[in-house]
């Protein structure tokens, strides 16, 4: 199989030399799941020898979403047209080799459907493949899972990352910004060029003036920080936080400073770990279930106790 745009991954790239009838890809946002799915399923219905091509009449209809034997099922679908759709994939195929279904947000399955599928899984006709996308796969019911090959995304090399962000695409960016995104991504192509657009540099910047201020012990700052005017956004920024200082809790080890702010780095691994525990516990359990204003007091209260209660 060819992984042209497909970074690292090597463990991935071995385990996809053995044909299967299912595959679970998993792995955070940004992490290459959907760039992996779109080389798996054109691999899938590609006529050449070396797959996908690109070029050949099926890659051509898998480009422009047209080929008659994938099918793309969304996740709030209802368990009597999910079983009317797989009743196709007893049928041979009409065009390619393989009949595939992308699951993309596979985790949002109900449990109903997904007993469903797990059925002609486990007894799959022999041109049908079942491709599920998620970010949680543990919210897949086991006994699917167990069905299926995982492909788990992994974070690439640093220098790679680095490389990839030398391309003219990124030409206009400071080396200052592509070396703050590096540090970001965790080693996630997709999450350092999220990091590069306007928007999350924005939401960065807030990370940073809130983490700042609380390094710095500045109550009124961290409020400003914390006020947003959608839920949305404030549910968006807390879990940048969360990533922002577990950013700055690696580079503890690591010993990489580039991009990252010393006042935060200077807290040191037992209050950055309370920070991350406190945040993590918010977004987990608290971020649907309270008001937008409970929310942020929430962040700045936690945050301000984990941090600073003991000294
Ligand atoms: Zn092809």
């Amino acid at each position: 199989m060819k992984f042209d745009g497909l970074i690292g991954n090597s463990g991935i790239k071995k385990t996809l030399e053995r044909p299967f009838h299912a595959y679970i890809i998993h792995g955070p946002k940004g992490s290459g799941k959907h760039t992996l799915a779109n080389i798996l399923t054109a691999a899938l219905v590609c006529e050449s020898d070396e797959k996908p091509c690109g070029k050949c009449s099926q890659c051509k209809k898998f480009q422009t979403g047209n080929h008659i034997d994938i099918t793309y099922c969304p996740t709030d679908i209802k368990v009597k047209e999910l079983r009317e759709k797989l009743k196709d994939a007893s049928y041979l195929p009409n065009d390619a080799e393989h009949r595939v279904f992308v699951f993309d947000q596979a985790e949002k399955l109900s449990t109903v459907c997904q007993n469903a599928l797990l059925k002609i899984v486990e007894e799959p006709p022999k041109h049908a493949v079942f491709i599920f996308i998620t970010e949680n796969s543990k919210a897949i019911l086991q006994t699917l899972r167990s069905r299926c090959e995982a492909l788990s995304m992994e974070p690439i090399d640093e220098k790679e990352l680095v490389n990839y962000l030398q391309k003219p695409e990124f030409a206009r960016i400071s080396e200052e910004k592509k070396a703050a995104a590096v540090a970001f991504s965790g080693g996630y192509i997709g999450v350092a060029k999220d990091f590069l657009s306007d928007e999350k540099t924005e939401l960065y910047r807030r990370c940073d003036a809130f983490a700042t201020a609380l390094a710095k012990k500045k109550p009124a700052e961290l409020l400003r920080a914390v006020t947003f005017k959608k839920r949305e956004d404030l549910a968006e920024f807390s879990t940048e936080l969360y990533e922002y200082f577990t950013v700055h809790l690696r580079s503890l080890k690591t010993g990489s400073t580039t991009g990252l702010n010393a006042d935060v780095r200077a807290l040191g691994p037992r209050r950055l770990v309370s920070i991350c525990t406190r945040l993590d516990d918010i977004n987990e359990k608290l971020r649907f279930n309270v008001n937008t204003s409970l929310f942020s007091t929430l962040i700045v209260s936690e945050c301000y106790s984990a941090c600073w209660r003991y000294s």
